[in-house]
């Protein structure tokens, strides 16, 4: 039993079928359509000749015919035959055949009853009407071509010379009086076909060759950077970023790989993040347990010796100042806690009001000036003039100039400047915190605005330092829908600028 080939199921083998399927068939509908026209044309061309020759013969044989000389007949269509080699037939009035010669067979009957005359009544009718007529005959072989003409005699004479039998009484009229036909084998077409269709058919072969060669190569390439997609694809779901795939293609294979390259960007991007948020999740809690522990370490040992009564009423004070301290630092560091909290699950709202910027920074430095005298830093105030009014909420503001002096005024040194500076551009105001401290490394600026993050984790830090000021900074700007951002430079002192926009 035939068996069929196995559907294709990969994209490849389709595009190459379907390649294959549509040239095949483009040559089986060209075959077609030839064969069909040559056959036509062919045939047309046979048939009009024959038609030309076969009343060149009814013409000649009219003569004889009408004279009744059978002999002359068989002589003059037998030469015809000869000459236009065709296989004749003449009828007489009587419509019955006369002669019939074949030279192909070389063979002839006079007044013969062969196979029959090959056309039906009505066919005769029609030929005895004065018609020609023609039309394709199947012989034991080939197809044939039949024409048959009419022999017409055109009345001049006086009618003593009709043929007997015939009944017309119109004798000015034409009258057919017998017919001839010719018939040849069409054999030229065959062979003309059986030629075409060989042409057909090798330039079918080759034409598939090079359809098989072209949609091979064609099907590579649209498969080869699919199949490298998959591939990449399959990587990162199993979590193995190879990175970009390099092919440059400006079609939409090549779109697809910018789109899928772009996407592995954003899911690298996004992983990388995760992963640095989720870290910082973890550390917040060593980071929280860590603050909270000093401390409260040191309020419940002073608490504990002074209860023990190990501390002398003279040094009492003393260490209530320091627990006091403790307790103070520690209900800021919640406080701290809170607000951050509050501020990253978007619980904290705003009460903006209008405020006059200059009494906000007024009011900022003046709360940071004794602790800066205490370290001997010179702090300065500049004001641009005329500052326009803000509206924003003045207390959270005011919470972050002090926050950001302060850490100016901790990490820079006695003799050290602090700068709080205030001015306008376009439609924002810009605020400068600009100090000659210790300065921040490069690669710790992108941190210091994480919580709890501090750069210097070995110096444990003064009772104030959290490592959430910064962090709670940032979240408040941009609640005002601004930014901020920071210079710095190792020993040369950092700059804290934040832009807010006037229109909020
Ligand atoms: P902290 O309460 O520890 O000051 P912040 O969030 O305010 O926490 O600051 C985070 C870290 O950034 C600090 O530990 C410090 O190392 C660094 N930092 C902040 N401001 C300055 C500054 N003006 N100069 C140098 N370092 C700074």
């Amino acid at each position: 039993m035939l068996k069929l080939p196995r559907k294709p199921r990969t994209l490849f083998g389709k595009l190459m079928l379907s390649h294959l399927l549509i040239v095949a068939l483009s040559l089986i509908i060209i075959g077609f359509f030839l064969t069909y026209l040559i056959e036509d044309y062919f045939f047309s061309a046979r048939e009009w000749e024959l038609a030309a020759q076969a009343q060149d013969a009814a013409y000649l044989v009219g003569e004889d015919l009408l004279e009744n000389d059978i002999a002359g007949v068989q002589k003059t269509a037998e030469t015809l035959a000869y000459s236009m080699n065709a296989k004749i037939r003449v009828l007489d009035h009587n419509r019955s055949s006369l002669y019939i010669y074949d030279p192909e067979q070389d063979q002839n009957n006079a007044g013969g009853e062969d196979e029959g005359v090959g056309l039906e009544e009505r066919e005769i009718n029609h030929i005895f009407k004065g018609n020609m007529l023609s039309k394709k005959v199947y012989g034991p072989v080939l197809q044939r071509l039949l024409v048959a003409a009419p022999v017409i005699y055109e009345e001049v004479r006086p009618e003593e010379e009709l043929p007997a039998g015939n009944d017309s009484t119109d004798q000015k009229e034409p009258r057919v009086i017998g017919a001839v036909t010719l018939s040849v084998p069409l054999r030229g077409v065959e062979e003309t076909i059986a030629h075409i269709s060989r042409l057909v058919l090798y330039s079918g072969a080759v034409g598939v060759a090079i359809a098989a060669i072209l949609s091979f190569t064609l099907s590579k390439t649209l498969t080869r950077p699919l199949q490298k997609i998959n591939r990449a694809a399959l990587d990162m779901a199993a979590g193995n970023f190879r990175g970009k795939i390099e092919e440059e293609r400006d079609d939409e294979i090549g779109g697809l790989i910018k789109t899928f390259n772009y996407s592995v960007e954003q899911v690298q991007k996004y992983l990388e993040e995760q992963k640095r948020l989720e870290m910082l999740r973890r550390n917040l809690v060593a980071n929280v347990s860590h603050e909270l522990k000093a401390p409260l370490a040191s309020v419940r040992g002073y608490s504990e010796l002074m209860l023990d009564g190990y501390i002398q009423e003279s040094e009492k004070e003393k260490y209530l100042r320091t627990i006091l301290d403790n307790s103070v630092h520690l209900s800021r560091l919640v406080d701290d806690l809170l607000t951050l909290s509050h501020l990253e699950s978007g619980q904290l709202s705003l009460e903006k009001k209008e405020i006059s910027l200059e009494a906000l920074a007024r009011w900022s430095f003046e709360s940071v000036a004794p602790r800066g005298e205490a370290r001997g830093i010179n702090l300065s105030l500049e004001l641009e003039p005329s500052l326009p009014v803000f509206y924003g909420d003045r207390h959270r503001l005011h919470e972050v100039l002090v926050n950001l002096l302060e850490n100016a005024i901790e990490y820079t040194e006695s003799g050290g400047n602090v700068t709080l500076n205030v001015k306008q551009a376009d439609s924002q105001i810009i605020m400068e915190v600009i100090d000659t401290g210790r300065g921040i490394a490069e690669e710790e600026l992108d941190n210091i605005f994480e919580r709890f993050y501090k750069v210097d984790k070995a110096r444990c830090r003064s009772e104030k330092g959290s490592g959430l000021g910064l962090a709670i900074v940032r979240q408040l700007v941009e609640l005002h829908d601004g930014y901020i951002e920071v210079e710095s430079e190792i020993n040369k002192g950092s700059t804290f600028r934040i832009y807010l926009p006037l229109s909020g």
